[in-house]
């Protein structure tokens, strides 16, 4: 098959010819159809990172596609054709972090597709485990399904914040994670889902997205909040994940607040714990999704509950994936690029 193959820091993939992957009893391989490029294969192969991808892998951990060939544990129950979005895990199943939920990343055995264990969707073809494999229904397309991995790291952010109905919710950042996490926040109860983005391109997305209102960046965050809610935030999503944006949250929280850390910052990072003892705030972290978010997102999607394709921006094939990644190093127009096979 041919696999867009990373190079090593500070060069372009290249779209090579490898070895098809091969099904193993607990898997399956998919024709794949759609993958979106994540912020997090742009952040583990720059020069930065903490924890840099190794040379010789293939990323991709958004994505979707056609079952092709299927492991001896899944026979009869997946056939050639089906169609899927990918949990982008292949765990063991067996354990007892995989028999209470299959939580992203928390299977000793597990192995991450797209992020250096197991080969990703920025290819022809891909394995993943039977049991991830999450059927798409025809009403949901391929395109949607590549999006149902970002869309559930939104919701599962908003799930960790416990939002209360009724909620004022300020997202800092209107990238692919902040959109997804507005969208959720409002279609779970929000009533204001105020939106701090400088990319006049991004406000306009997160207004399709479910913002409400939007705040200047540059300016005190809380105060601008307050004179559209009447209140500060409950709640403060920062979708972005650059140094001394937490502190800055800090600073900024209301008494009794939640932070929500849904950006990643992958550097050394200082905050001042007494402001945040002060006003009793409360941060929580995030990682990833369970299994049952991609099933509810899929099928809101089904129903037409949400409409997300309007987060893809362009479409790539594979050939034009190695510039266009390198080209989102410094986003202009572009939300989700997604290549289309
Ligand atoms: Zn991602
Ligand atoms: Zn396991």
């Amino acid at each position: 098959m041919r696999a867009a193959m990373f190079k090593g820091v500070g060069r372009p993939m290249e779209v090579e010819t490898i070895d098809d992957p091969t099904p193993e009893p607990h898997t399956l391989i998919l024709k794949v159809k759609n993958c979106g490029i994540c912020g997090s294969d742009l952040h583990m192969t720059d020069a930065h990172s903490i924890m840099p991808l190794a040379a010789g892998n293939v990323m991709g951990h958004e994505f979707s596609g056609e079952v092709v060939a299927i492991g001896s544990d899944w026979k009869g129950r997946f056939k050639e054709g089906d169609r899927v979005a990918a949990f982008p895990y292949i765990s063991c199943g067996k354990c007892p972090a995989c028999l209470s939920g299959g939580a992203f990343g928390m299977c000793p055995e597990g192995k991450g597709i797209g992020l250096g264990q197991s080969h990703g969707g920025y290819a022809e073809l891909v394995k993943i485990a039977g049991t991830g494999a999450h059927r798409l229904p025809d009403v949901v397309s391929y395109e949607e399904g590549a999006l149902v991995e970002p869309l559930a790291v939104g919701l599962h952010a908003v799930d960790k914040a416990q939002m209360a109905r009724g909620a004022t919710v300020l997202v800092i950042g209107a990238g692919p994670v902040g959109l997804s996490v507005m969208l959720w926040a409002r279609f779970l109860g929000a009533r204001h889902v105020i939106v701090s983005e400088r990319a006049a391109g991004r406000r306009e997305m997160a207004a399709k997205f479910g913002a409400t209102d939007m705040v200047d960046p540059s300016q005190p965050l809380t105060e601008q909040v307050m004179k559209i809610a009447g209140k500060g935030p409950d709640i403060i999503f920062e979708c972005v994940g650059v140094p001394g944006l937490l502190n800055q949250m800090i600073n900024e929280a209301p008494v009794g607040a939640t932070i929500l850390v849904a950006g990643v910052c992958q550097e050394m990072d200082q905050i001042l714990p007494l402001t945040a003892i002060v006003k009793e705030l409360r941060l929580q972290f995030v990682l990833g999704y369970r299994p049952p978010d991609f099933d509810y997102v899929i099928d809101m999607i089904a129903k037409d509950r949400v409409e997300v394709s309007q987060m893809i921006t362009d479409r790539v094939t594979l050939d034009q994936l190695p510039s266009a990644f390198e080209a989102l190093r410094k986003p202009t127009t572009q939300c989700k690029v997604m290549l289309k096979n």
